[in-house]
């Protein structure tokens, strides 16, 4: 590898960083990460800092995870590659599929189609639904619903179900047919709702509606995160998913459970559709299924869906899609490792009890910071948004929030900023003593503004 100038020096110059302007990148290039160790990443200038932001909550095995290294070396030497297309299988992609079905049986789910990672699960699961209508017969069903604020990837079928025009805007058209409803999100909504309960039925019926003003038999799915997550995680009200559940059966339609965030623990239950004893149709999950180690993702399919593809006599059975790197041997090794230590560490116990520390010291910032306009959390997955007036809900600017990370980042904290969203995802493996260093930078941060 080159010597650190060269990379100080060359830095974002050949690179375009996704979810950032070229420009800027090059104005003000991103910090080098050159190593890391347990929840801690080191900078090119030697700087080790607490990783609050999990990767991009994925990491949640931290950074020091030897049974995953160990299965990749391993599976490298073994097979470093082969497809898993009609015809060939891997050992690792049989096993990893076979453990994903015992893990997520409370969800309903009976089979894996492997991918490459979140965007590529969403839109694996997006296409089988549609393909599930031609095979009973209702090719009429295309139509896709979701939830405003939601966050799917950046895949065309992902990008049109995203409910952020940050992720869409510039990317238009997408694709045709597809419907948003308001988030249950207390802080901002269309009905001034803040009653979390009520709020929760408000969106239930404006979904209602949708689908009564689109016609239900045109609808192939709603899709909809548990918690969700890079919207600035809002977290509904734990009756919200269940009278989703409800409305979809009623009127036949998928339910898409878009886990990329929330499967593996991070909410504080091994999934979010757990967590609302939900079982829906299809559940798409990534980052943490590998700890972040190596990409992979897969989408899981329910019991009910599994049997009419497997049942098929007609033309459209036949899955016309896949990825080079479905059932990647190397990524499915490292995948068996990383549950396996999940597992065996409890990670969901773990982020449901710091995800109480946590939610403890957020809401202290709260009460001592008026820029804090609202926190919200569920297990380790939090956000703070910041407001420059709490009675009108003005988002903070964006060199306020600079101000905040990088003063945290000199405490020690690494944070990632979203629009006016303080994100916090650390890794899983963190301590009650890792909690209190994140609140005490995020109070240094605060302080600043
Ligand atoms: N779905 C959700 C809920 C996500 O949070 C993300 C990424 O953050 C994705 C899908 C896309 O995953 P990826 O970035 O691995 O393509």
């Amino acid at each position: 590898m080159r010597d650190i100038n060269f990379l100080t020096e060359t830095n974002a110059k050949p690179i375009w960083h996704p979810m950032a302007h070229p420009a800027e990148m090059r104005a003000n290039p991103p910090k080098i990460i050159m190593k890391g160790q347990g929840v801690t990443v080191t900078d090119i200038d030697g700087r080790s800092v607490l990783d609050a932001v999990g990767g991009l909550w994925n990491v949640n095995l931290g950074y020091s995870c030897d049974p995953i290294k160990k299965a990749i070396a391993d599976q490298l030497s073994a097979l470093p590659y082969y497809s898993g297309f009609r015809g060939t299988s891997t050992g690792p992609s049989i096993e990893l599929a076979y453990e994903l079905s015992e893990w997520f049986e409370p969800e309903g789910m009976v089979r894996t189609f492997f991918t490459s990672g979140g965007s590529d699960s969403v839109e694996t699961a997006l296409r089988l639904a549609r393909q599930y209508w031609k095979i009973r017969g209702q090719g009429d069903r295309t139509k896709f619903l979701a939830l405003k604020k939601g966050y799917h990837g950046t895949h065309f079928g992902g990008a049109s179900v995203n409910g952020n025009a940050n992720f869409r805007r510039n990317y238009e058209p997408l694709l045709p047919g597809v419907f948003h409803i308001p988030a249950p999100w207390t802080f901002r909504n269309p009905f001034d709702e803040t009653d979390p309960a009520r709020l929760a039925k408000l969106c239930a019926k404006a979904l209602e509606d949708e689908i009564a003003f689109q016609g239900g038999d045109t609808i192939a799915a709603f899709i909809m995160e548990p918690v969700l997550g890079a919207g600035g995680v809002i977290v509904p009200h734990e009756i919200f998913m269940p009278l989703v559940r409800e409305i979809c059966d009623h009127h036949e339609i998928l339910l898409i459970a878009d886990e990329v965030v929330t499967g593996f623990g991070r909410a504080g239950a091994w999934s979010g559709s757990r967590l609302s004893g939900v079982k829906p149709d299809f559940m798409t999950i990534a980052k943490a299924i590998t700890s972040g180690y190596f990409p992979l993702g897969a989408t899981l399919i329910g019991g009910k869906v599994a049997e009419v593809f497997e049942a098929d006599k007609t033309s459209f059975g036949s899955i016309g899609h896949g990825y080079t790197y479905s059932g990647h041997p190397v990524g499915c090794a490292a995948g068996l490792a990383a549950l396996a230590e999940t597992k065996r560490l409890r990670l969901d116990e773990n982020a449901a009890a710091r995800g109480i520390e946590l939610a403890a010291v957020l809401e202290g910032l709260k009460a001592r910071h008026a820029i804090v306009g609202d926190v919200r959390y569920k297990g380790l997955m939090a956000a703070l948004e910041l407001v420059s007036d709490r009675a009108t809900k003005k988002p903070a600017d964006k060199k306020t929030m600079a101000v905040v990370s990088e003063a945290a980042y000199e405490a020690g904290v690494m944070l990632r900023v979203s629009g006016n969203n303080i994100i916090l995802s650390p890794p899983l493996i963190i301590s009650a003593a890792d909690v209190v260093k994140i609140g005490e930078a995020l109070d240094a941060g605060l302080s600043k503004v």
